[in-house]
């Protein structure tokens, strides 16, 4: 039944719609989703809450501009599939976004209902009419332009790729998708765990796209197997948009790295992730036994947090977080802060390791440890950590994971003459189009912004589609010919 909207007076009083999630005890030991999701009674009561601002924030709040008010008006009234294709028209990931948007700096961060209580819960219901709409089996696809016998290569299958993709089929072009590793969706497989993300959403979206037309080539690493150069001069490619990601992780470069049982946290969660260890103990994959050992993750990030997770559902005794700065500072989602802490994860904000300590077998033992405190703002507007003189203490562990970023991937930029780069190596793309200094080659998401997330992302892949589709056709508009 649909509720009646209550006076807007009323809606300030009205407690925001909490997301049911598996308990911590159980879910913190299985790889199976930790958040349930909404149902259409909760997804009502939530919807109604909206104070339907006449200058609604929320959708200057979205990176790609989602028109937060009309879908949530869709939701309110009921009309749960129209909700869904609102938010298509802006975004075509919305079950992902649903789960892994940073909203609290997004969409929901400037809801003025936040300022009196909780904000709307936007995240949650945008997740809730995706996902209905899978449900339902409603999931139509858009109709595709005319032919322009135009073909694109598309390098890289996380949400830039993928969304560019589906742009440009729309547009009538041909579009071939060629990805390094044998899964497409770039770090929605490989990086974000399945307890967070389930696969098979992923994949359900890669099979939309390949039904649009998209093609699909797993295992082709651009730059090794074949050159930029060579799609565009031998494979009559007429245009090739890269979308490589920054999956080069970095290390802290202390003493001790090298030891057996120091990770880099792109190594720990692509091994699990696409080694299906995550089904543990049916998949009888190689995985790194965490089993009753003292797991510490250094960073404070989404990706430390996914690996200590992992880590504490592989079997590990104790889940570190080493952060050197303190709780304030931590860029992960605040859903997932919360979630690992009523998992268990143990938290130690101001520490930074400066060297790994091993046995003579070469085995890490330990981590030497060093105390911080918080001095003026650094570039990244955060308080800069200090060290605390004579501070080292040693920490006994058995398995360290480094989650402090990731850099860009040289192998496309080192093998494609004429490709301009920054200093730090991420290629350099024009902010309108997203056309690099190549002729016909276009670039975006985190190889060209540094490591940012999936939405931005998934933005630069609809940017780059229309700067690749006025570069090979002008203004006109391949998906009014229909088709
Ligand atoms: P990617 O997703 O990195 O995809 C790039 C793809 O290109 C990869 O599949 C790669 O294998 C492929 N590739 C690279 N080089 C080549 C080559 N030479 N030839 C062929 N293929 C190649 N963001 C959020 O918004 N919310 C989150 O909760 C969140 N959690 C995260 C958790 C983890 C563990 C990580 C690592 C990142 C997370 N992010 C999150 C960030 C977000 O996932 C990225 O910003 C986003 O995926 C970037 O998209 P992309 O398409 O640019 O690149
Ligand atoms: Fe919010 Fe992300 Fe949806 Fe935009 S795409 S409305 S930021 S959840």
């Amino acid at each position: 039944m649909i509720p009646e909207r209550p006076p807007i007076k009323e809606r300030v009083k009205l407690p925001r719609q909490s997301m049911p999630e598996r308990a911590a005890g159980e879910r913190a030991r299985d790889f199976a989703e930790v958040n349930l999701g909404y149902d259409p009674t909760r997804a009502l009561t939530e919807a109604v809450r909206c104070l339907e601002c006449a200058s609604p924030k929320c959708v200057g709040g979205c990176p790609v501009g989602v028109k937060v008010a009309e879908f949530v008006a869709l939701v309110a009234a009921g009309d749960f599939l129209a909700a869904a294709a609102k938010v298509r028209e802006d975004n075509a990931l919305p079950a992902i976004t649903g789960r892994v948007c940073p909203q609290e700096d997004q969409c929901e961060g400037v809801c003025p209902l936040g300022k009196r209580g909780s904000p709307l819960a936007v995240g949650h219901l945008e997740r809730f009419v995706a996902d209905y709409e899978r449900q339902v089996g409603e999931l139509g696809l858009p109709p595709i332009g005319r032919p322009t016998g135009k073909k694109v290569a598309i390098v890289g299958s996380g949400p830039a790729g993928l969304s560019c993709a589906g742009d440009l089929v729309q547009r009538g072009h041909r579009v071939r998708v060629f990805e390094a590793l044998h899964e497409f969706g770039g770090v929605l497989v490989y990086g974000i765990p399945e307890f967070r993300l389930p696969k098979e959403i992923v994949r359900q979206d890669v099979e939309s796209l390949a039904a649009m037309g998209v093609e699909f080539e797993a295992n082709v690493v651009v730059g090794r197997t074949v050159t930029v150069d060579e799609l565009m001069q031998e494979e009559g490619y007429d245009a090739v948009f890269l979308a490589t990601g920054a999956g080069l992780p970095r290390f802290l470069g202390v003493p001790g790295e090298h030891l057996n049982g120091v990770y880099s946290a792109n190594e720990f969660l692509t091994r699990v992730n696409l080694m299906k260890a995550y089904r543990f103990p049916e998949a009888d994959e190689p995985l790194y036994d965490c089993r009753g050992r003292d797991v510490a993750v250094i960073g404070g990030g989404n990706t430390a947090l996914d690996s200590v997770r992992t880590a504490l559902r592989l079997g590990a005794r104790r889940g570190l977080i080493l952060y050197r700065r303190s709780r304030e500072e931590m860029p992960g989602r605040a859903e997932e802060i919360h979630h690992a802490e009523q998992e268990g994860v143990e938290f130690q904000f101001l520490v930074n390791p400066v060297e790994f300590l091993g046995d003579d077998t070469g085995a890490l033992v330990g981590a030497r440890c060093q105390r911080m405190e918080l001095g003026e703002p650094d570039d990244s507007g955060r308080r800069r950590p200090v060290a605390i003189p004579d501070s080292d203490f040693d920490l006994p562990l058995s398995l360290a994971i480094v989650a402090v970023g990731t850099t860009a991937n040289p192998i496309v930029q080192s093998t494609t003459p004429d490709l301009a780069t920054n200093r730090w190596g991420y290629i350099e793309a024009d902010a309108e189009s997203l056309a690099t200094s190549k002729p016909g080659v276009f670039a975006g998401g985190d190889i060209v912004t540094g490591a940012a997330t999936v939405i931005l992302a998934m933005g630069a892949g609809r940017t780059a589609a229309a700067g690749v589709h006025e570069y090979l056709c002008g203004n006109e508009d391949g998906r009014e010919a229909g088709g």
